[in-house]
């Protein structure tokens, strides 16, 4: 059997138990190399046969999962943080299917969650955003026209851009044109949750200059919104005057 595993934005101690287990009861493991913390390797048992998908194509990725299937082995495949994101996992699922080779998933701590967590944030503040974008900028990749990053900046929501560090220049540039102002807060984080994460704050404006300084070009994802800035309205579920169904709020 096949278990899609997510390793979490970085540290190893951000992987799920479930993870783990699995990892530690695996006899052939498949990590994406470019961004899966090698740490987590020291938790597979000996003997395992470990592959770096970086320098795999996605059919020699599934001959190896067929192989172990053949030898009645289990195989751990290694997504960084939370596999169903940008982690081109449904190919790979699909060819198991035509395969007729069992599988499952189990779910990892997003990169964007470990950098709200390194700044302390939190997306959907009351009176600024209620809605949390994740979203990319083209690369060799394309984006959908629909969603063009000016398209979804004229929403004003929160925004974790994943994948473009290294184009900020035009991400600012797209995402004033499509309504942020200039002066809305943002964020750059790097490496969020390893031993060497950085986090910038600047502007909308100032990222690209923000990212040249801090020489960051890669393993960096942008944050964009007014959840960064200072100004937010109180959450009504704690608000002592608010009643709902587990608690009786308090008169005027
Ligand atoms: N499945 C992953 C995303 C893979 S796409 C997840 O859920 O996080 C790879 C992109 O994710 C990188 O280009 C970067 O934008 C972002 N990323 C992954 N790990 C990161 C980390 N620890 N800190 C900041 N960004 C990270």
């Amino acid at each position: 059997m096949v278990h899609f595993v997510g390793a979490g934005p970085g540290a190893p101690d951000l992987i799920t138990l479930r993870g783990k287990n699995l990892l530690e009861q695996a006899d052939v493991v498949i990590y994406a190399g470019s961004l899966v913390n090698p740490a987590l390797l020291e938790y597979v048992k000996e003997g395992c046969a470990v592959y770096n998908s970086a320098s795999m194509t996605l059919p020699e990725v599934l001959s190896v999962m067929e192989q172990a299937e053949r030898d009645g082995k289990d195989t751990v495949r290694l997504h960084t943080g939370d596999p169903s994101v940008y982690g081109a996992i449904r190919e790979q699922m699909d060819g198991l299917d035509e395969r007729g080779i069992p599988f499952d998933c189990v779910p990892g701590v997003s990169s964007f969650c470990g950098a709200a967590a390194a700044l302390h944030a939190e997306y959907t503040l009351p009176g600024v955003s209620q809605t949390v974008i994740l979203t990319r900028l083209e690369g060799r990749t394309p984006v959908p026209e629909r969603e063009r990053m000016a398209a979804l900046a004229a929403h004003g929501a929160s925004m974790a851009v994943f994948l473009s560090a290294g184009m900020t220049e035009e991400l600012s540039k797209e995402l004033i044109e499509g309504g942020y102002p200039p002066e809305t807060p943002a964020a750059i984080v790097y490496k969020a949750t390893w031993p060497d994460e950085r986090t910038v704050r600047t502007t909308v404006e100032g990222l690209s200059g923000a990212a040249k300084e801090a020489g960051i070009q890669k393993t960096a994802l942008i944050l964009v919104g007014g959840f960064l800035g200072s100004d937010y309205e109180r959450s009504r579920l704690y608000d002592p005057k608010f009643s709902h169904e587990f608690r009786q709020g308090t008169a005027e």
